[in-house]
């Protein structure tokens, strides 16, 4: 099926979420007489650029190493001066073949480059297929802190296809799972239900990814520069952020926004995620005190000014914006933690 991101610019680009489109990468996207780099990783299986690469005459690989230390100047370096030394123009392009990381850093790259050319996207994780992919949001980490210099630049078009995702560690198929959890317990029920019965079957796979992705999209098309309703995709993430940090890399960003959905639900609908969560064998519960998780999360970017604005959930598909002080995040963490004890 073909989803559609509708700008106000009127640059639209297309969303093909089919399996097999990686095979039919060639048909589905017209780089004829362009020069066109692919740039993966090295934890991405090497066939899928080699598919990508042989669709496209005149196209050449940059294969960077695995993991998000890549998301660097450095790398930006890299692939700027292979497009240097290859002397692509403005006219040439960019094509994603990976994760968040590569979506995010090629992305970035194709911001800037002269300006600004071409990038297209074949996301190869769950997280990256449902979330990261779409909504123009590219980056690199610059001395430690994460996404700090980016840019807004949507891509011509997204090639989603679920069959990359078998060969995708069970661990990071969770974490991609947990950021579908966190967009259907805040905005669609059906999904909510569908993720919970899922057995296994490619194609209900596909039509949830594609499920996942119309959430995105809807918020993405209303709120382009994340002025406001962008902001239910945080659900999970105002204390995943401050777990991640807690955790120094032992726990996953999906495994951390799991926990970190716990703490802003209530009541059936926090049973309901944790249902789900656990389904997917994704953690619930964390064992950090309190009081630094409390510090995290006061450092965290987001919380611009003594209050912090989170996404709260008490009914699945539906969800509200709340105002904690950081007193409340503090007896928030406490309480859950009380109440954990006493199960
Ligand atoms: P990732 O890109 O680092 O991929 C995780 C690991 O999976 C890597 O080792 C990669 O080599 C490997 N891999 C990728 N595809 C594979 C496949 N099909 N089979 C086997 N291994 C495969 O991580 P991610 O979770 O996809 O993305 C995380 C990044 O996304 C972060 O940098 C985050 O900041 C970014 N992000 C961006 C947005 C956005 O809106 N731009 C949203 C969410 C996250
Ligand atoms: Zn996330």
């Amino acid at each position: 099926m073909i989803l559609r991101y509708n700008s106000e610019s009127g640059k639209g680009y297309d969303i093909v979420v089919e399996a097999g489109s990686i095979d039919r990468i060639g048909r589905l996207i017209d780089l004829s007489g362009k020069k066109v780099l692919v740039i993966t990783d090295d934890g991405v299986p090497s066939e899928y650029a080699g598919k990508v690469a042989g669709a496209f005459a005149g196209s050449h690989i940059l294969t960077l190493k695995a993991g998000e230390s890549t998301k660097s100047l450095s790398a930006l370096e890299t692939i700027i001066s292979s497009l240097v030394e290859h002397r692509f123009s403005r006219d040439d392009a960019l094509v994603a073949v990976g994760g968040g990381m590569v979506g995010d850093l090629c992305g970035f790259a194709a911001s800037c480059y002269m300006r600004g050319i071409n990038y297209y996207s074949v996301p190869t994780t769950l997280l990256s297929q449902v979330d990261s992919s779409i909504g123009g949001k590219t980056a690199i980490n610059f001395h430690g802190v994460k996404n700090i210099v980016g840019a807004f630049h949507n891509p011509s078009k997204v090639i989603v296809d679920p069959e990359c995702l078998d060969t995708l560690p069970p661990r990071i198929f969770a974490e991609g799972m947990a950021e579908m959890i966190k967009m259907a317990a805040t905005s669609d029920a059906g999904l909510y239900e569908s993720i919970c019965s899922w057995n296994g079957d490619k194609a209900e796979l596909c039509d949830m990814i594609a499920g996942a992705l119309s959430i995105k999209l809807n918020v993405v098309q209303s709120d382009p520069y994340e002025k406001g309703l962008r902001k239910v995709l945080n659900f999970g993430h105002t204390i995943g952020h401050a777990i991640e940090s807690a955790a120094e890399g032992d726990l996953y960003h999906g495994e951390c926004v799991a926990i970190g959905m716990m703490y802003m639900s209530e009541g059936r609908a926090r049973q309901q995620i944790e249902t789900a969560l656990e389904k997917y064998g994704l953690p619930v519960s964390d064992s950090f005190n309190p009081v630094s998780l409390c510090e995290f999360v006061s450092h965290d970017k987001k919380a611009k000014s003594s209050t912090v604005t989170a996404v709260w959930v008490s009914d699945i598909g539906s969800f509200e914006f709340r105002e904690f002080t950081q007193e409340e995040i503090k007896q928030l963490i406490t309480n859950r933690k009380n109440e954990q004890q006493h199960r």
